[in-house]
């Protein structure tokens, strides 16, 4: 075998150090790829592979992309779930002979991004860290582009989904049990997004776990969290600082607001139920148009639109705190020309906690330093602005937390110019005034330049050549040109340098020393304006906890703003919440679909559940009437009442509901291979499990997934389950189709039917939207095939086959199949009327004309 080239053996010690990394690898103004990094890069960004000599028989594969470009390509690869090592020249190739040396100096993967290109300002970009022992876990989460950490402990593997859900990280960090546990794995792949790799486990070793925690966050932040009897929580964060300090290789002074919560201080929301009750994004489309944080985000600043997701995604269970976020929302809606006067300001406000981290961490330029700096004045009205509802207890907190910062607004002001150029390596920063040396420097500089343009204009009189000019080339530096025709009268002492095709560049002994002055001052212009550059955002740098807690101030306080927008524009009302168990709302509204709506169609609906008679409320009704409209609505006001907004009704009080658990429709989960059936089950297992008393549940046709009398007997017994009190006593709603539930009415204690009324006229049905006592006598299942446009000799002939199948008849004729199959035609002996069950199942509505012909086509079949 030929020996590896010299570069070639450097690059494949570098790359053991990050087998799991795509290695850009820094060749002068590139950054190359080589081999099985090479191809999955080219394929990926469709760049071109080439060749490069290795030593070897065979050319390595190469790729590369230009280094001041590579922020995009670093991003795409980024996005696909990829980690990529950048991998510099760390000495200078002008002053080394042979190779020169090259190391990693950071490692850029989904969860540990900071370039605002990168990232989505709209939403925090969370790394976690878990760690599981048994039932038990630990978990933690960081965004280090904002500095937040939060972290808490579980008992059960539901509540560590439950967590992981909440937060959707981008990159996950496996320790413990967790390193081989497949279905949790499952879980992050395929439901969160999430890419995932074990971390050593020496990094979660407690007592070295113990010390990096203590030395990053401190003794007092140990304390003041009780870090030291939770050893769970110690492991993941430090398991969490291990990674970061590996991967960074730089400061990690951003990462200090460290919250530990303990379960039981939010509404738990499982990854399903956010995802049935689509509070961040819709669960076709995965957007957020369509969402209830579409409808709600109102706020100002990319801080505040970052910090109402987590409201939203944290429902609170303490109607202390919740009437504390409610009585600012008041205040402020209660003046509209300081709500106004107040958004106007935030509205200016830049990224401030994005534009700190990336001052701490030193990728922050010029222009960044100045949207800080013209954030930061706004600050003092701000504060003024918000010191008119000092009597409100959470606006004078969040008032006074806000620093104005006044010495870091000046700071900035008067050492950066007003329009700074991108670069930071180029001069141009620095404001004249800040320092003697600058204006030195550039009076040196620009004098050079004054004396040039004076010996142009000389040596053109003492030579008479008109058009004698002085030049300025990177190669030549200044010269004197002269045109071909003038070259007789180009006096003895100039020295010529380069002859073009129609004049002659030449230099003198004065020009030369002139030059040494300019450009000397110049370089050393630049470089002084670089080091005060640096000097300052370290200064900033160095009040990051000022600014962090200020910046975190500011998005709660544009969050109230949006909601006191939202609750005054949407004709919101505030609900009384507290420990009643009750759910008793007027006149509700379904936040989303009265927006898609628009123009007052939407009917509102009453709604009472509670701890005695009312608990659960079976609903019956045909398909389109509206039934998971209105239990997506009580589900939804009540996480906007228990995250301390205004809600959509005439009236509300809200008992606090610790958990939502939701059962609706197709799942998403269908890629995972499961038959429907399968995931309907566990998931009805996990909520009959997990729901306590205090618990709201939404069952959505529970049992549709088998035949008609299993589905039935299987959610005659789940309502029977839920509703009681010796076994959970939830509150819930539950819709069905099997008119026979309604029955349970008069058998089990506290349950009530409801239906949603639709008026009958003839073969034609019109909705009412109305929730209304009692069952509903009829499901309408052919009427609404019939309004879907489903063609009528099929919609006849299913009115004969229900009505066969209605009187009870044995047989069924058999209608124009001839060779139809024995086993089913005796299926429907049985009396399973399995087309009407057919029919009656069929989301008419969400088919597509292919979907619904072959479900004809099926119809047809089973006759
Ligand atoms: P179901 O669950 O009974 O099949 P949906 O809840 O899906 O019915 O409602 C069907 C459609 O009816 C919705 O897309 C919505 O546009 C409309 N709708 C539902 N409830 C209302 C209401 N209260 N007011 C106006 N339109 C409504």
């Amino acid at each position: 075998m030929a020996e590896l080239t010299p570069m070639m053996k450097q690059y494949f010690e570098i790359k053991e150090k990050c087998r799991d990394y795509i290695l850009f690898y820094r060749l002068g103004d590139f950054y190359e790829m080589f081999f099985d990094d090479a191809i999955l890069v080219s394929r990926e960004l469709e760049l071109t592979l080439t060749g490069r000599d290795c030593g070897q028989e065979e050319r390595a594969p190469m790729c590369g992309v230009p280094y001041h470009a590579s922020e995009s390509y670093i991003g795409r690869l980024v996005r696909k779930g990829y980690k990529v090592a950048i991998c510099e020249q760390v000495e200078d190739p002008k002053t080394t002979k042979g190779l020169v040396k090259r190391d990693i100096v950071r490692m850029v993967t989904p969860g540990t991004v900071i370039e605002a290109s990168m990232l989505d300002e709209r939403r925090n970009n969370f790394l976690c860290c878990l760690f599981t022992e048994g039932a038990a876990g630990g978990v933690c989460f960081a965004d280090i582009s904002t500095g937040e950490v939060y972290a808490t402990s579980t008992t059960t593997a539901g509540e560590l989904l439950s967590e992981v859900g909440r937060f959707l990280p981008s990159e996950t960090l496996l320790g413990g049990d967790a390193v081989t546990d497949t279905s949790l794995q499952g879980f992050l792949k395929e439901r969160v997004d999430s890419i995932f790799s074990p971390l050593d486990a020496q990094a979660f070793d407690a007592e070295q776990a113990y010390a990096l925690v203590e030395t990053h966050f401190g003794a007092q932040a140990i304390e003041a969290n009780g870090l030291g009897e939770n050893g769970i929580v110690v492991r993941v964060l430090g398991g969490l600082l291990h990674y970061l300090e590996e991967t960074q290789k730089a400061s990690l002074g951003g990462l200090n607001t460290l919250n530990v919560y303990q379960q039981g201080q939010y509404m738990e929301l499982d990854l399903t139920a956010r995802r049935n009750l689509e509070l961040c994004e819709t669960m076709r489309t995965k957007e957020k148009k369509g969402s209830l944080l579409w409808v709600i985000d109102r706020t100002k600043t990319a801080m505040g639109s970052r910090m109402i997701r987590q409201w939203l995604e944290k429902p609170l269970l303490n109607p202390l705190h919740i009437r504390k976020r409610q009585q600012a929302i008041g205040a402020l809606c209660d003046d509209p020309v300081l709500h106004s006067n107040l958004t106007d300001e935030l509205d200016q406000l830049f990224d401030i906690e994005r534009l700190i981290g990336r001052v701490v961490y030193g990728t922050a330029n010029c222009r960044d330093l100045r949207a800080m700096q013209t954030s930061l004045e706004r600050l003092p009205l701000i504060k003024q602005l918000l010191s008119e509802l000092d009597k409100i207890p959470l606006v004078h907190e969040l008032n006074e937390r806000i620093d104005p910062l006044t010495d870091i607004c000046e700071l900035i002001g008067s050492a950066i110019v007003d329009e700074p150029p991108v670069s930071v390596r180029e001069g141009g920063l620095i404001r004249p005034g800040f320092r003697p040396e600058v204006d030195d420097l550039r009076g040196l500089a620009s004098g050079g330049k004054g004396k040039i343009a004076e010996i142009e204009q000389r040596e053109r009189e003492a030579t008479g050549i008109k058009g004698l000019k002085i030049g300025y080339n990177r190669v030549f530096g200044y010269y004197l040109e002269v045109t071909k025709t003038n070259l007789d009268a180009v006096p003895e002492h100039y020295i010529r340098k380069q002859t073009l095709a129609n004049c002659e560049r030449y230099i003198t002994e004065e020009l030369k020393q002139l030059e040494g002055q300019v450009l000397g001052a110049q370089e050393r212009l630049t470089a002084l304006e670089y080091e005060l550059f640096c000097e300052v955002r370290e200064h900033v740098a160095a009040q990051v906890h000022r600014i962090q807690r200020t910046a975190h101030a500011l998005s709660n306080i544009d969050v109230l703003a949006a909601l006191s927008d939202l609750a005054a524009n949407e004709h919101y009302v505030c609900p009384e919440v507290d420990f009643s168990g009750r759910i008793d709302i007027k006149d509700g509204r379904h936040p989303v679909v009265e927006k898609m709506l628009r123009g007052g169609l939407f009917i509102p609906n009453d709604t009472l559940l509670d701890q005695d008679d009312n608990r659960v409320a079976v609903i019956t009704g045909p398909n389109m009437a509206g039934k998971s409209t209105y239990m997506r609505q009580v589900a939804l006001i009540t996480i906007l009442a228990q995250m301390g907004s205004f809600v959509p009704a005439a009236s509300a009080r809200i008992g606090i509901v610790d958990r939502i658990f939701t059962r609706v429709g197709a799942s998403d989960d269908l890629a995972s291979g499961q038959s429907t059936f399968m995931v309907e089950m566990s998931e009805v297992a996990d909520i009959l499990r997990g729901a306590t008393r205090n618990s709201l549940l939404i069952l959505d046709e529970i049992g549709r997934g088998t035949s008609t009398y299993d589905g039935m007997s299987i959610a005659r017994a789940v309502v029977e389950y839920v509703a009681d009190k010796k076994r959970i006593g939830a509150r819930a709603l539950f819709a069905t189709h099997y008119h026979e539930l309604t029955a349970l009415e008069d058998l089990v204690d506290g349950i009530k039917n409801y239906n949603i009324a639709v008026k009958k006229r003839g073969d034609n049905i019109t909705f009412l939207r109305k929730i209304v006592r009692g069952g509903a006598d009829d499901s309408y299942g052919i009427e609404v095939a019939g309004l879907a446009g489903v063609p009528n000799p099929v919609i006849k002939r299913a009115k004969r086959i229900l009505a066969d199948l209605e009187s009870n008849t044995p047989k069924v004729e058999v209608h124009a199949v001839a060779d139809s199959e024995p086993a089913q035609v005796s299926l429907m002996d049985l009396g399973t009327n399995a087309v009407a069950d057919r029919l009656r199942s069929m989301q008419i509505e969400t088919m597509t004309p292919i979907e619904a012909m072959t479900a004809l086509y099926e119809l047809k079949q089973m006759l």
